[in-house]
């Protein structure tokens, strides 16, 4: 079953040819982060206007790369929540459009669920239950998947997601936006262990993680260093923070697969390409015996494919979206529209 996925609910538009869940026949992406650096993040308005110039030309791409056209295609897919909604739109009113003209179902797909799903891709012997940790721009969550479709949400953060934080503290250390790569790799000049960066505990919900102390702290640290005149060890302070990071992530995540019984650990989203993050993630699995799964870099940031993956397991589990299809800025994993 050939699915054509699209996918633009931040600032990548992309659209991709999946065949039955597993393999990735096309993967056109346009990035618009170079437009969004000028001002230092996304600009809503900006997004929605590039992914309309954009989707038309890309789905092209997509058909031709895959050497199909549009009677190939069986199903539509589409991430319909959550996230900017006037950038969601663009896709979910073109894939409705698609849909229609073609004669073929239309699936909606949540965007997470998708991040996840690039694992199916990337290792085909990968099936749930899984416990994934899903680390994203907007989202910070682990998740008991139980099966395809069937998710239970374990932790969660209770203020800023941990792709968020990262992105905050480059842009205290001057780096461009999105930060998370450049943190990464000035974080690979400095062994660390200079600056004591806190690590929160959330009440009654030990499974809950806090990013906002730890961003403040970087904020506080820059703003002190600059008005005392001091040079900051930029990249033992990206050491530092992406440790404290992990260090919020990896136990809990460990723990929770001891709770749920899980033996499979799954990463996903775009933080999960973070260096320190996944050496951490596999000495942790080895220790206690678990199998990791990591995406490839270029599966762990907004793709069209991963949502072409999840589109054909919830397309099996009787998923479909009709003309009325609405998108959502924001949405819980198991909620359905
Ligand atoms: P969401 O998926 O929650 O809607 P999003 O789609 O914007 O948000 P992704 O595309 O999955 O998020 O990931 C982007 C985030 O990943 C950004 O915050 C970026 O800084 C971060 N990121 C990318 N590479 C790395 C890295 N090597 N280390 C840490 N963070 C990274
Ligand atoms: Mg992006
Ligand atoms: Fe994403």
């Amino acid at each position: 079953m050939n699915i054509l996925a699209f996918e633009s609910s931040c600032d990548e538009t992309a659209v991709a040819v999946v065949r039955d869940g597993r393999t990735v026949l096309s993967d056109a992406i346009l990035s618009q982060a170079d437009m969004h650096a000028l001002y230092g993040g996304v600009v809503p308005e900006i997004a929605s206007r590039k992914h309309v110039e954009a989707i038309s030309g890309l789905t092209d791409r997509a058909l031709s790369d895959a050497g199909l056209t549009k009677k190939d295609i069986d199903a539509v897919a589409v991430t319909y929540a959550p996230g900017l909604i006037g950038a969601v739109l663009v896709a979910v009113s073109f894939a409705k459009s698609v849909a229609y003209s073609l004669g073929v179902p239309l699936i909606p797909v949540h965007h997470i669920r998708g991040h996840i799903a690039a694992n199916y891709l990337a290792f085909p012997e990968l099936k749930p239950p899984f416990l994934a940790l899903a680390i994203s721009g907007g989202n910070t969550l682990i998740v008991d998947v139980k099966d395809y479709t069937d998710m239970e949400i374990l932790g969660a953060t209770r203020d800023d997601a941990a792709g968020e934080c990262f992105d905050k503290a480059a842009r205290v250390l001057g780096l461009p936006y999105p930060g998370g790569k450049p943190m990464d790799e000035l974080a690979q000049q400095s062994p660390g262990g200079v600056y004591h960066l806190p690590r929160a505990h959330v009440d009654g919900a030990d499974l809950d993680m806090s990013f906002s102390g730890l961003k403040t702290a970087v904020v506080n640290l820059a703003h002190n260093a600059q008005q005392k005149g001091e040079t900051l060890d930029r990249a033992a302070l990206a050491r530092d923070f992406a440790r404290a990071v992990s260090d919020e992530l990896v136990p809990r995540t460990m723990e929770a697969a001891r709770r749920s019984g899980r033996r499979t650990i799954v990463a996903a989203g775009g933080v999960a390409a973070n260096s320190v993050i996944r050496a951490d993630l596999q000495a942790a699995c080895e220790e206690a015996g678990c199998t990791l799964f990591v995406p490839p870099l270029a599966l762990c940031g907004d793709n069209g494919a991963m949502i072409g993956a999840q589109g054909y397991y919830e397309y099996l589990a009787g998923r479909r979206g009709g003309l009325s299809l609405n998108a959502y800025a924001t949405m819980d994993l198991n909620e359905q529209e």
